[in-house]
């Protein structure tokens, strides 16, 4: 377990957090080889709490303890005593491809290619695609007033990025606007400009937002409304101003097939993290590409464990176009690894066994 120090105080609808709790699993193979995952719950997504995800890898530790596990496959006693821990799966998942790469001696996006997307790419007669070695990233946009904005947009947009985000429902309409329309110009017309507002409106005030916002060419607009409606998503998606991303609504495999089922969206944000490890995301993902729907990865303020899960995910996934949200550098003032760095726009996957840190 170990507690990690956030650079900068982290400000969500649940409050300030100047830290956050993650608990790290290695599994050590019987060549001294050694996969990592990472349970790392974080409010707002459903999982258990940090001792629950404790509790129940300290449970499938000593389940696995000498056992004769075939790396890459969850154990089907493991996967069950995890049901309802999707954070401690996630990182039991994690170790266990990761040790599964490790000993094919391949990078775990390549891994993830050959064990999870190309067979699924295949049944649907798509292309077979390679894991990328550079993966596209979007800059997060922190300013709060919009001459600050527009400075900090148009460096973004000097440093190579394509696509930033910045929050949006903090404060009043009329600040948000002033704010887009600041980013806007720093950006310049064409970029990518996606917007989150982390379920801050009502479906009435998400309509108005959507309304005045257009204007400024938005990507697509994350979590315009709290989870649990999917079909006030779908409402605002049918207006047709912004397309509309679901994050905080994508907690589990279920929720994200129910979002690309009833047409709620035009845009999933996946978090390995929060979905119970790699191969569900990946699954998660090829739904969403089979009801033509994109696909964007991204992390929970995971350490660099987490967070390079969800780097060699959207690695393996392979769409030249998407923009994901993976960079941690800077994050923690207490990595226990080397963090997701990105420059000019893309961060680099390493060829390396595994994850391609050693702890
Ligand atoms: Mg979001």
């Amino acid at each position: 377990m170990a507690r990690l120090e956030f650079a900068r105080p982290v400000f969500t609808s649940h409050g300030e957090f100047t830290s956050r709790g993650s608990v790290i699993l290695a599994l050590e193979d019987l060549e001294g080889r050694c996969g990592y995952g990472e349970a790392a719950p974080w409010p707002g997504f459903g999982t258990e709490s940090e001792a629950q995800a404790l509790a129940a890898l300290e449970d499938v530790a000593e389940l696995l303890a000498g056992a004769d596990v075939e790396p890459g496959e969850c154990p089907v006693v493991a996967a069950s005593r995890l049901g309802n821990a999707p954070a401690a799966r996630a990182a039991l998942e994690g170790a266990l491809w990761d040790l599964a790469a490790r000993r094919a001696g391949r990078s775990l996006a390549a891994h993830l290619v050959e064990s999870c997307v190309a067979p699924l790419a295949r049944r649907d007669g798509v292309a077979d695609r390679a894991a990328l070695g550079e993966v596209p990233v979007s800059a997060l946009l922190i300013e709060r007033s919009p001459d600050a904005l527009r400075r900090e947009a148009a460096s973004v947009r000097a440093a190579g990025y394509r696509a930033a985000k910045m929050k949006l429902g903090g404060g009043s309409l009329d600040e948000d606007c002033a704010r887009a329309r600041a980013a806007r110009e720093g950006l310049g017309e064409g970029f990518r400009l996606r917007g989150d507002a982390n379920g801050a409106w009502t479906e009435s005030d998400a309509r108005q937002a959507l309304q005045s916002l257009a204007e400024f060419g938005f990507e697509y607009l994350e979590q315009p409304v709290a989870p649990g409606d999917e079909m006030a998503l779908a409402r605002l998606r049918r207006l047709g101003l912004v397309r509309i991303a679901a994050d905080e609504s994508v907690a589990t495999g279920r929720d994200a097939r129910r979002l690309v089922e009833s047409g709620a969206v035009d845009v999933l944000v996946l978090k390995p993290a929060m979905l119970g490890g790699p191969a569900r995301a990946l699954e998660i993902a090829n739904l969403a590409r089979r009801s033509g729907c994109d696909v964007v990865f991204s992390h929970a303020f995971e350490s660099a464990v987490g967070a390079r899960h969800a780097l060699h995910c959207a690695a393996a996934w392979a769409d030249p176009v998407a923009c994901h949200g993976l960079c941690t550098a800077g994050l923690f003032v207490n990595d226990i690894a080397e963090p997701v760095a990105c420059r000019k726009g893309v961060a680099v996957v390493a060829s390396s066994p595994g994850l391609g840190i050693t702890l």
